[in-house]
């Protein structure tokens, strides 16, 4: 049975104070409401974090990271700030989302992780003459498809950019206009350190003309912490870089199926990796990069658009799966809050909110 979560597209224009205006006055409720799961998850992963004075503190420390290197994007913060009726401290701290959940700077990282991505290109396409397909799905807590949206931003300056993102939140997973398209795996290491919020990053990958831009931008930014960001571009270029806080390594995609998941293939990075045992636990972590390449190898030179989304939809080792459900065992579990695919031939990006296993993919454009 298909639910079919109507998708909230959020459209915004102009220099950074009023896209951020626009944003928090077109997005108020799920603002609120992110800003109400930040608060709740900082407490249930973080036993420091007691009360809301806490979260702020812990985020604040990160605000002149942010500032020194996007000023432009923590003016449009304080757009947000003002548009949503939310005070800048608070908007900041939703955009601290990752670092005030689980970075080791707050404590030791327990929790589970999620998303799954892939990008496929020549010869495993059909027909094999069409740009790279880059997607994935969106694993975020229990129930928090409610607070995403479609993000179309057209800024005075740069690339137009569509992302599909938690509400309020400067930068995830998308593309733009000049053909770059980006997404992201939460990766756990132990150099979690004051520094550029993850967010921070993904929206400056996308603000780039160029994919080698792109690139630079993750390597040469004081990351806060760990993640994983895939990049591909229309002429079939794909880069996935894995970047603890401190190091980082790039691989450039030669295999026409690359699929990424929540641990390293860097074998440096690997000694900087988190094992807190619920971390190794989550044996699904491996299993679903590992299922989705098998998928697209079983199916090579026949993938097209569809057929992404099928695998996307996939249940083998079911709830911990590439369409991930709630395991209701855990009080504190993840599911598949949005998918995503991109073709980056076509203008169109194809988008669920919520599970795609119960929602139909509609198409949404950047212009
Ligand atoms: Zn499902």
């Amino acid at each position: 049975m298909r639910r079919n979560q109507i998708a909230t597209v959020v459209e915004v224009k102009g220099a950074p104070y009023e896209v951020g205006f626009q944003h928090g006055s077109s997005a108020k409720a799920k603002i609120a409401r992110f800003l109400e799961i930040v608060y709740s998850r900082a407490r249930q992963y973080q036993p420091a974090l007691t009360n809301k004075q806490h979260v702020l503190k812990l985020a604040d420390k990160f605000l002149p990271f942010a500032q020194d290197w996007a000023p432009d994007l923590v003016e449009e913060l304080h757009g947000l700030s003002d548009g949503a009726g939310i005070s800048f401290a608070e908007v900041f701290a939703l955009n601290c989302y990752s670092e005030v959940t689980y970075s080791p700077i707050a404590s030791s990282s327990t929790q589970l992780m999620g998303c799954t991505s892939f990008v496929v290109s020549g010869g495993a396409l059909s027909p094999p003459s069409t740009g790279p397909i880059i997607g994935q799905n969106e694993d975020w807590g229990r129930a928090d498809s409610e607070i995403f949206i479609i993000l179309k931003i057209k800024p005075s300056q740069g690339p137009s950019i569509l992302m599909t993102t938690p509400a309020g939140f400067i930068g995830y997973a998308g593309r733009n206009s000049q053909g770059i398209g980006l997404v992201q795996n939460g990766l756990a290491a132990t150099d979690g350190r004051l520094g550029v919020p993850v967010a921070f990053v993904a929206r400056r990958v996308l603000q780039q003309e160029r994919i080698g831009d792109s690139v630079d931008a993750i390597v040469n930014s004081h990351r806060s912490l760990a993640s994983n960001y895939l990049i591909a571009e229309e002429s079939g270029e794909a880069f996935d870089i894995e970047t603890t806080a401190t190091d980082f390594d790039i691989f450039h995609v030669e295999d026409d199926i690359w699929t990424h998941s929540n641990y390293y293939f860097s074998s440096k990075l690997k000694a900087l990796e988190e094992k807190t045992p619920s971390w190794e636990s989550a044996g699904c972590n491996a299993f679903r990069a590992g299922r989705l390449k098998n998928i697209f190898r079983k199916n090579y030179g026949k993938i097209n658009s569809d057929l992404t989304m099928d695998a996307l939809r996939d249940h083998v080792n079911y709830p911990r799966s590439i369409c991930r459900h709630p395991d209701p065992a855990r009080a504190l579990d993840w599911e598949t809050s949005a998918s995503i695919v991109m073709p980056m031939s076509q203008s169109k990006t194809y988008v669920t909110i919520g599970n795609p296993c119960n929602n139909e993919f509609k198409p949404f454009d950047l212009g």
